[in-house]
């Protein structure tokens, strides 16, 4: 367990901070109670260690947030911890059989938390506050996890928040505003192609809550087949029940791992997100005859994957032509058929992401991407068959009220940090559109993410989970 003790004596104490009849003199995060439950958590993968694959609606995803046996098993656990204790139990590792039962829920409900769920499975588990009829305060992330990847992403934002939670219990800390620990459902967009579905929702998308009817994944299994399954949308219509009312939340908080290099090479303790970049992506058709590689000569050609090529060459030329260094754009998918050496490719799909903080700029870049798909099509006689955008989010501002109490906390921890852009995006982009929305980074490895490489120090995420709580605690106050 690392402790802090409270303030530096010579630094003023702002009484008005602490609850009634107690002060927040004493905070300590239990690191190595928290490293444990991340490696736990880690196990439940479809992968081996040490990646971590854990894809929505799964059953690894399902016993990630919950077991209907959780009374026995945390009795069982406890009865064991005696037992170990009392040395009774020699050479089996009956920690691990117990430690695979101490999933999101159940922890959510060891720290005194009262806990639910909604129709396509975000939880949400909250300490109430002595004034509960105010809009709460809440934080979290997400434990979904992309095939192959790490341990952090998403993990550290909601194991750190209930951590962060029962570090202001163990101080005697009473919060005003309730305070509530959110688990959002697939950040990540593996199995149904949305990021962010569960925000999004909660954020009140009628847009994706009316195609969610329709959605299927790559195996056909339909998205609300999939939610039933996990024991979710039990109706049809339940999705739309997701929405939360504009002022549910007071403040929403999200701490992350960084996924950028910038934190650790300039040796800082955290960054503070102003803005969440804003993503769009587009899918790109191209038709053309096709015909033998050998059979048809050049100038007769109309060559589907030369006019993908051309694209995503302009795609970079684009970008570059913002003239930010925040605008960027990647061609992550580009695929031809029939895809044989010796045919002219008759078809080309093209899959773009572009982003930035500024809308407008991003969307320009979008209308010249646009503008070169026809250009191409016409010159090299191809058909543009489609040019989809997918999706388009609008940007997020970090809140000023939660930037001041963040920055406060940090002066308070004399903690070292930076404000930085969030370049890739989040829960937090969603919830900026119902509530005002801060997050704060840690530095991890290299700016490892999304692999199984990705490395968060106990003592980095010590220190998020100390800012986290204690600006949980000024904006529970407000
Ligand atoms: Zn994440």
């Amino acid at each position: 367990m690392e402790d802090f003790s409270g303030y530096p004596i010579h630094a003023p104490i702002d009484y008005s901070f602490a609850a009634p009849n107690s002060l927040l003199s004493f905070l300590s995060v239990d690191s190595t109670a928290l490293e444990n439950q991340i490696d736990e958590l880690s196990t439940f993968s479809d992968t081996p260690a040490p990646s971590v694959t854990r894809i929505l609606y799964t059953e690894k995803d399902v016993l990630a947030r919950r077991c209907a046996l959780l009374l026995v098993f945390t009795l069982c656990g406890l009865i064991l911890r005696y037992h170990k204790e009392n040395a009774c139990f020699h050479g089996i590792d009956w920690g691990m059989g117990i430690c695979k039962l101490q999933y999101i829920k159940n922890l959510m409900g060891l720290s005194g938390l009262s806990v639910r769920e909604d129709a396509v499975g975000n939880i949400f588990g909250r300490w109430d506050g002595y004034e509960p009829d105010l809009a709460p305060v809440a934080t979290g992330s997400h434990i979904d996890a992309i095939p192959y990847s790490g341990k952090y992403d998403g993990v550290v934002g909601v194991l750190g928040a209930i951590e962060a939670i029962n570090v202001l219990k163990r101080s005697g800390f009473k919060p005003k505003r309730s305070l509530e620990v959110v688990l959002f459902t697939s950040e990540e967009p593996t199995r149904f192609g949305i990021s962010c579905l569960g925000s999004r929702l909660l954020a009140g998308s009628e847009a994706l809550a009316e195609a969610l009817k329709t959605t299927v994944d790559a195996q056909n299994i339909s998205f609300l087949e999939a939610a039933r399954s996990a024991g979710y949308a039990k109706e049809q219509d339940d999705i739309s029940s997701v929405f939360l009312k504009e002022g549910s939340y007071s403040a929403f908080l999200e701490l992350h791992i960084e996924q950028g290099p910038i934190l650790e090479a300039e040796g800082l303790s955290i960054g503070i997100v102003t803005a969440i970049a804003a993503p769009a992506s587009l899918k790109v058709d191209f038709e053309g005859n096709g015909g033998h590689a050998g059979a048809v000569l050049m100038p007769n050609r109309n060559d589907a994957g030369l006019a993908a090529a051309e694209l995503a060459l302009d795609v970079e030329k684009h970008v570059l032509g913002s003239g930010s260094i925040d605008t960027v754009g990647t061609v992550g998918i580009l695929e031809l058929h029939p895809g044989a050496i010796n045919s002219i490719p008759s078809k080309s799909h093209v899959e773009i992401d572009t982003r930035d903080i500024d809308e407008k700029r991003r969307n320009d870049v979008i209308e010249k991407i646009h503008q070169s798909a026809t250009t191409i099509a016409s010159r090299r006689r191809v058909r543009l068959s489609e040019f989809k955008i997918v999706n388009q989010d609008p940007p997020a501002l970090s809140d000023k009220s939660v930037i001041e109490a963040m920055e406060a906390t940090l002066k308070e921890l004399n903690l070292t940090h930076k404000m930085m852009i969030s370049r890739a995006y989040h829960d937090s982009l969603f919830m900026a559109r119902v509530s005002p929305m801060g997050m704060l980074f840690i530095p991890c490895y290299k700016g490892y993410s999304h692999k199984p490489e990705e490395y968060a120090s106990s003592h980095n995420i010590g220190n998020g989970v100390k800012v986290l709580a204690l600006t949980l605690a000024k904006l529970s106050l407000k």
